[in-house]
Formats: C-alpha cells, sequence, structure tokens
C-alpha cells in the first residue's frame, strides 16, 4: 500500500510525498484520515524545539475511518469511524498498570525513537525509513494503527471536530477533571488559551467553578475563551491586576496550558497557599525549571503535572462524547481554518501565528 503524507525532512518545512506503507499485520488497522488537528506538541517538533529523527510524518491529534483491518482487531470493522489515541500503551510497565496509559515507558522511548510501540514505524521513503511523530504520524492519507489506537466514535459527532477529542480535549478537560479533580466553587486560573488552553476552561466550567480567569496575548483567544466559560480576561500584562479583583491570595487551582518554565512559575506565583497549580502543556526540550521552596514549606502549595488527561483515552473519551452530547462541551466554535494535506506546512504557520481555534489539516 502507498500513502500521500506531509513529511518533515527537518524542522520548519512540510512536504507531501508518497511514501511506502508496510503489509498490515493482525491487530492492526487501516485509517483513511478525515481531519488531523495541529497539536503543540508537533510544534515544538516543527520549530526544532525537540530532537525527533527525520524524515518524520507529524499529526496525532486526528479521525477517520477505517479502511482495512488485520486479522482480529478489537471488534473493529471497515467503515467505523474513529478517533485516533496516541497511547496504546504497553500494559506491562508500572504507569500502564496504574492505569496511566500515556506515561507509559515503553510509549515515551518509542515517541522519542520515532516509532510505533513496537519499534517500527511501517514506512519508507525510496528505501529509507520515514519515522511517526507522537507514536502516530496522522498527517497523511492513510494510517496504520494498532487497533488499540483507534477508538470507536459516536456517529452523531462530525469527523471534523471529533478530531479535537483526540488529544486537546482529553488533555485539557482532563487536566481538570482527573488532575486537579477540584470541588465546585473553586476559583481558577488558565494561562494560555491555545487548543488546550480552551479545553481547560471548559473543563473547569464543567467541574463548577465559580471564577475563571484566562491569560494570553492574543485578544482572539480570550474572547473565545469568554464565551467558552472564562468569567475575566486579561493580557500577561495585565495578570497583577485581574488577580489583585478576582482575589489577591490567589486562585484555588492554576493551569499551565502553555507548559514553559515562565508561565508555571507564575501558575505557581498565583496560586494561593494551600492551592494547586498543574502543568499541563509541554516545554520545549531542555528546559529547566526554577522554584522558590518556601513556596511549598510555608505556603503549602502543590505543584503537580498531567499527561493526556491523567486517564486511559479508552476510558476518558465516551466520557468526552457524553458531554458534548449533553451540550456541556463545545467543540464546534473551537475548530479553527482548514487546509488539504497539500497544504500541511501552510496548516502549520496559520497555528505559529496564534490563528483561535484548532487549525486542521483534511486529508
Ligand atoms: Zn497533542
Ligand atoms: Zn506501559
Amino acid at each position: 500500500m502507498r500513502t500521500r503524507a506531509a513529511v518533515m525532512h527537518a524542522p520548519g518545512k512540510l512536504e507531501v510525498e508518497e511514501l511506502e506503507v508496510e503489509e498490515l499485520l493482525p491487530g492492526e488497522v487501516v485509517v483513511r484520515m478525515v481531519a488531523v488537528g495541529v497539536c503543540g506538541t508537533d510544534l515544538h517538533s516543527y520549530k526544532g524545539e525537540w530532537d525527533r529523527p527525520t524524515p518524520i510524518v507529524l499529526g496525532h491529534e486526528g479521525a477517520g475511518v477505517i479502511e482495512a483491518v488485520g486479522g482480529d482487531a478489537g471488534g473493529l470493522r471497515q467503515g467505523d469511524r474513529v478517533v485516533l489515541s496516541w497511547a496504546p500503551a504497553c500494559g506491562e510497565c508500572g504507569p500502564c498498570r496504574r492505569g496511566r496509559p500515556a506515561a507509559c515507558g515503553p510509549l515515551s522511548s518509542a515517541i522519542g525513537k520515532g516509532t510505533l510501540l513496537g519499534g517500527r514505524t511501517g514506512l519508507t521513503l525510496a528505501g529509507e525509513t520515514v519515522y511517526r511523530g507522537t507514536a502516530t504520524g496522522a498527517l497523511a492519507e492513510r494510517v496504520v494503527v494498532a487497533s488499540g489506537a483507534a477508538m470507536l466514535l459516536a456517529d452523531d459527532v462530525p469527523l471534523e471536530h471529533a478530531a479535537l477529542l483526540g488529544c486537546a480535549a482529553l488533555t485539557g478537560v482532563g487536566a481538570v477533571l482527573n488532575a486537579a479533580r477540584p470541588e465546585a466553587g473553586f476559583t481558577a486560573l488558565v494561562l494560555g488559551a491555545g487548543g488546550v488552553g480552551q479545553f481547560v476552561v471548559q473543563g473547569a466550567r464543567i467541574a463548577g467553578a465559580a471564577e475563571i480567569l484566562v491569560v494570553d496575548p492574543v485578544e482572539a483567544r480570550r474572547e473565545q475563551a469568554l464565551g467558552l466559560g472564562a468569567t475575566r480576561s486579561c493580557g500577561p500584562d495585565d495578570i497583577r491586576e485581574a488577580m489583585r479583583e478576582l482575589d489577591p491570595e490567589g486562585v484555588d487551582y492554576a493551569f499551565d496550558a502553555v507548559g514553559a518554565p515562565a508561565t508555571t512559575k507564575l501558575a505557581l506565583r498565583w496560586t494561593r497557599g494551600g492551592g494547586t497549580a498543574v502543568v499541563v502543556g509541554l516545554p520545549a526540550g531542555g528546559e529547566q525549571l526554577e522554584l522558590d521552596p518556601f513556596e511549598f514549606s510555608n505556603r503549602e502549595k502543590t505543584l503537580t503535572g498531567t499527561i493526556y488527561g491523567s486517564e486511559d483515552p479508552a476510558v476518558a473519551l465516551p466520557r468526552l462524547i457524553d458531554l458534548v452530547r449533553s451540550g456541556e462541551l463545545e467543540l464546534a466554535s473551537l475548530v479553527g481554518p482548514s487546509f488539504p494535506l497539500d497544504r500541511a506546512d501552510d496548516a502549520f504557520q496559520a497555528s505559529l501565528a496564534g490563528e483561535p481555534g484548532r487549525v486542521l489539516v483534511t486529508p
């Protein structure tokens, strides 16, 4: 089989090429991709901030239709509509046994090496191995993944909306509901109103936040967050004043949806004594965080982190779909501009430029 895919030969540029795809193994499926969201993780690789082997096919947040199945594929059938999970974990390591497949040891090693969980990629270009971003490589017309990485989608959620469920929604909503687990009536600060930040805002609203202050330099993103449940917004320079009005002591829960050391420090700074700051976004490679120990020993703050919503995606996705159906979780207005596969590079540039809404590639 062959597929067209957006290939990154070196950071900063995607080119569409036709790749050779290895024969389907038992337990694998071919997904005809319909929509793929551009995630912050993809942008780290694209900007060269993470060391990844090349050539590589990026993309891991996607939805599509099963085109073929290899042997017994966990009950999946041709024609099934699916959302990709980038964490089809090994099931045997410590994190997997604790129900945290996204923190799976072998999975994170595979992601670093640019392969699937088993160590292969199944993709070549003129005989040369082509690697897979985030153990997926979704920016292609056809993607072969383990059946466990293809999660069945309800018929009433459009695939273009469903793509967002595969990473941003699981990550952002899960950061609140599964990692922070706040009690209703809490106050929240959300730093960064990109794709994941908008879902943190929604997660906080769903969890019953009394106040949600969202901070982002882009006004259009702040406006969007206000429409999704944020009660206040400001730019990064005005956070001190906004917090003085909200609660000078700080918020109960602060979420860093950016993940840079500067924003993590800010999140901890504006968490009240005894409150919790949650790191949701991912930093560039090699970054270090400098902290004041008195924040913990004297002010009893908690600093924690979350990956992929701190829950097994197969468990969390059906809950999200229920929230979409009940109208509590908004997807449609979060879909940004979409680009055909041939313009995948333009899609990445649009995402870097801070387009509000998730930028989609529609292979
Ligand atoms: Zn992602
Ligand atoms: Zn594992």
